[in-house]
């Protein structure tokens, strides 16, 4: 485990990401054992282009971890019944243990009766009604995979959370809400701020982690941070001259804080290692091989149970 240390840590997701890749090894083999090939269907509707590169980089990702990937794309044409018709299919296909799809859908196209269409046991994104719920109740279920990312960097780095003050900006159901779903099952206090919060700057400064997913880029600046702080920047934009940046005002929060994600090779970097686990873990369930998935979350219920 890293460790963070008083002076400003740069919190990098490379490093979280290899220490979880070397803990899906074992199970990786023990379905190779079974002659059982983890596979992810994605599915695509449209070329947009943020879905194609999202699309690129989890392949490769997964690729790289011993995840077969099945792309499975779709004219920006197709109707709803013919969406979900295919989301049946995936469903009911032994091979395929996980289904990822690319948000947003093109208009016209409901994406709250896609995540309602899919197979809870495959939903490795915590789409669906199912797993929201689960996630609430505490119960086993696939959190939102950049969600977990930032909880499996903190625990990489070693931060306490039993107690501590969290504050998460952003209330998407995507980021802000289960993440503060997962800091509360890990016995954090919880504060989740949103664009018609009070006073955000000096809420901020109250927390001792502060989760920053607004979608606003250079959001948070040196006014919203103090010494001491670990911080993780969950958003991405595309800067001057091409440049990834995210909700953080990189330059200005870093010399005052302990701990920063630097945005790219932050969360983002986490994220789909934590997708990649999630398959490994749905394939290792559907194969009768549940029971580390089932550890993976004994904890999490533990701590909502104690209340
Ligand atoms: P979203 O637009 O759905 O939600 C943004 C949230 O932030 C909303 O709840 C809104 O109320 C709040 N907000 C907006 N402006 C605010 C302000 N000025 N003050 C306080 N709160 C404010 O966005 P999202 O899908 O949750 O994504 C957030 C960011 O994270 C985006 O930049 C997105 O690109 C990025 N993202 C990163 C990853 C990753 O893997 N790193 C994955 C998903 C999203």
């Amino acid at each position: 485990m890293a460790e963070i240390n008083k002076t400003g840590t740069l919190l990098t997701g490379a490093a979280a990401a290899a220490a979880l890749a070397q803990e899906m090894r074992a199970q990786l083999d023990m379905l190779r054992a079974r002659g059982v090939l983890p596979c992810l269907a994605m599915l695509r509707v449209g070329e947009r282009g943020e879905a194609l590169a999202y699309e690129r980089a989890a392949t490769k990702r997964c690729t790289a971890l011993g995840i077969r990937v099945r792309s499975v794309a779709l004219p920006e044409s197709v109707s709803q019944a013919e969406l979900l018709e295919t989301v049946q299919q995936l469903n009911a296909d032994a091979q395929v243990h996980g289904i990822l799809p690319l948000l947003p859908l093109p208009t016209g196209l409901d994406a709250a009766a896609l995540c309602r269409a899919l197979a809870p046991e495959k939903d490795v994104d915590g789409l669906t009604p199912a797993s929201r719920a689960a996630l609430y109740a505490g119960e086993p279920c696939f959190a939102p995979c950049t969600a977990e990312a930032c909880l499996a960097l903190l625990r990489h780095y070693g931060a306490a959370l039993d107690g501590q003050h969290a504050v998460v900006v952003g209330r998407s159901d995507v980021v802000g809400k289960p993440l503060a779903m997962l800091l509360l099952a890990q016995n954090a206090t919880v504060t989740v701020c949103h664009s018609h919060t009070r006073e955000l700057a000096a809420l901020c400064r109250t927390a001792d982690i502060l989760l920053v997913a607004a979608g606003q880029r250079g959001l948070i600046t040196e006014r919203y941070v103090r010494a001491g702080q670990i911080v993780l920047d969950v958003g991405i934009h595309m800067g001057e001259g091409g440049v990834l940046c995210g909700d953080v005002d990189f330059a200005a929060v870093e010399p005052v804080v302990a701990a920063l994600t630097p945005v790219p090779g932050g969360v983002g970097a986490v994220t789909n290692t934590v997708l990649a686990a999630h398959v490994l873990a749905a394939a290792l369930a559907q194969n009768g091989l549940g029971k580390e998935f089932e550890k993976k979350f004994e904890k999490t219920k533990k701590s909502v149970d104690k209340g």
